[in-house]
């Protein structure tokens, strides 16, 4: 009988359990549904649109390899799903679990919408272990990371990661299918995305070869993850946000690795599944705070008055005057992704330096991040502003001259802030006013940006 499988973040032939068990049932009809108002205000980004375009595109590729289709539709996912699933006498829907709150009522409302005849079948795999399932010894999920990554780390290796099926049968009547480029995902005019298209290469098979490069370059994470200067992170975050590799494969790639390099990076891919336990249990993580701060005077709000707007601009645009910052900012605007510890200095600067409300920096991220993801997103900028579950301290306030020069980003910083190329080494980090040309000098001094930020912290406490 007729087999349905809904796709959306796992664009992936190996180790993708939901089509794996409907090529064992039968017939397949892969379907991808754009459903543009889904998210909400987390419908998807700009540099989202841009990857998912183009990994829809491989794997379409890769199905069509197959003898197999890909069959895209727009709309409401659980009413064009239920819809061909009528018209076509699905006996089954094969999809994997995703944890967002949107993804969440759509598995409900598609349960609801289609007839006895047609059943909705759901797997795990997206993650290293379920969300939800690893729990403390009284069965509550956890809240805080390091307990949880120890749990984790208990339960590890995950599954063996599955085979591509063997066959794929076709139906022998596909459903209508829209055309990619109808959908416009990919930018016109102006056409932004030169950067982006020269950093990425998209889909399943450049993730196999990213994880291939990796397992030759993880010992030098422990000491070079800090780097943004040098390539010595995965840059897998992208491919495993659109599911175009599993964590499952990646960990049983990476396992036998005794280096202490191996050890760091598997506690970063538990962080992925930390994330998603938060969101699980607090869908609305990257939306609201969880401490009982005084948010109306803890933020400049602009509300109560304060113009935030020109700041903001200045932080997103890369104009901040803080070399660093800007150099973070810029690689985000050009390239889609930006390096983890340039990623948190950019963030501290927003909520601790210019005192704006982290959702801004979290909606910023998310338009311009190729892997942007709720759960990671979201918790991470909960984290740096001290306002999570599991969070810094508020008070924590990130240096960037001092992180800038700790972390050693001259390189950086000249690649991506092209006004200082020619600057010297040992004032690239903070070069004088007077030789900055027609780079902007800096919008706060950072004695003062951390004077008013512990006084805006006693204030919202009290
Ligand atoms: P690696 O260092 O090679 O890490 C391996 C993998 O582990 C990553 O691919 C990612 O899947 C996971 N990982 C690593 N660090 C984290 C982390 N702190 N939290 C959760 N998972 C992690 N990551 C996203 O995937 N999407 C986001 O939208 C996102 N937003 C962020 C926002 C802020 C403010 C900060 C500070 C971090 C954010 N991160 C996000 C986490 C992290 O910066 C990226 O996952 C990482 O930089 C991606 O590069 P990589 O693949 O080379 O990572």
């Amino acid at each position: 009988t007729l087999q349905i499988v809904w796709l959306r973040r796992d664009l992936r032939m190996k180790d993708q359990p939901a089509l794996h068990a409907a090529a064992q049932a039968g017939p397949v009809i892969p379907v991808f549904v754009y459903d543009e108002e889904r998210g909400g205000d987390h419908a998807y980004g700009a540099a989202s649109k841009w990857w998912l375009h183009h990994s829809l595109e491989s794997f379409g590729r890769s199905l069509g390899k197959r003898r197999a289709k890909l069959v895209l539709r727009k709309g409401d996912a659980p009413q064009v799903l239920a819809a061909i699933a009528a018209q076509t006498g699905a006996a089954a829907i094969h999809a994997m679990r995703h944890y967002e709150p949107w993804w969440k009522e759509a598995e409900d409302e598609l349960r609801d919408a289609l007839g006895d005849e047609c059943e909705l079948c759901l797997y795990d795999g997206n993650y290293l272990l379920p969300p939800g399932s690893v729990t403390t010894n009284s069965g509550d999920p956890y809240k805080i990371y390091t307990p949880f990554s120890k749990a984790m780390l208990d339960r590890m290796p995950p599954r063996d990661p599955l085979p591509e099926p063997e066959t794929i049968h076709s139906p022998d009547d596909w459903p209508d299918s829209d055309d990619l480029e109808d959908w416009d995902l990919l930018p016109t005019k102006p056409d932004w995305a030169g950067g982006i298209r020269d950093f990425w290469e998209v889909g399943e098979d450049a993730a196999h070869d990213r994880l291939d490069w990796w397992a030759g370059e993880v010992e030098k994470y422990d000491d070079g993850r800090n780097l943004p200067s040098v390539d010595h992170t995965s840059r897998l975050s992208s491919h495993l946000h659109w599911g175009e590799i599993s964590p499952a494969t990646v960990w049983h790639r990476l396992k036998d690795k005794r280096s202490d390099g191996w050890k760091t990076f598997a506690k970063e891919v538990i962080w992925r599944d930390y994330t998603q336990n938060v969101i699980d249990q607090f869908p609305d993580y990257p939306r609201e705070s969880y401490r009982d701060y005084d948010e109306r005077t803890l933020w400049r709000n602009p509300k109560a008055g304060h113009l935030i707007a020109e700041d903001l601009e200045c932080w997103q645009r890369g104009m901040t005057g803080y070399p660093v910052v800007d150099a973070g900012m810029r690689q985000l605007w050009k390239t889609g992704w930006m390096h983890n510890r340039v990623r948190m200095i950019c963030a501290s600067f927003l909520v601790k330096h210019l005192l704006i409300d982290w959702r801004y920096g979290e909606r910023w991220y998310w338009d311009c991040l190729v892997d942007a993801d709720y759960g990671n997103n979201g918790v991470n900028w909960q984290w740096i502003s001290g306002t999570g579950v599991d969070s810094n301290m508020f008070s924590r306030i990130m240096a960037p001259l001092t992180q800038s020069e700790k972390f050693d980003a001259g390189d950086y910083i000249r690649e991506y802030v092209p006004e200082l190329a020619d600057m010297d080494d040992y004032c690239i980090h903070d070069p004088p006013d007077d030789r900055r040309g027609d780079y902007p000098v800096k919008m706060i001094a950072h004695k003062e940006a951390r004077e008013r930020a512990l006084e805006a912290y006693r204030a919202s406490k009290d």
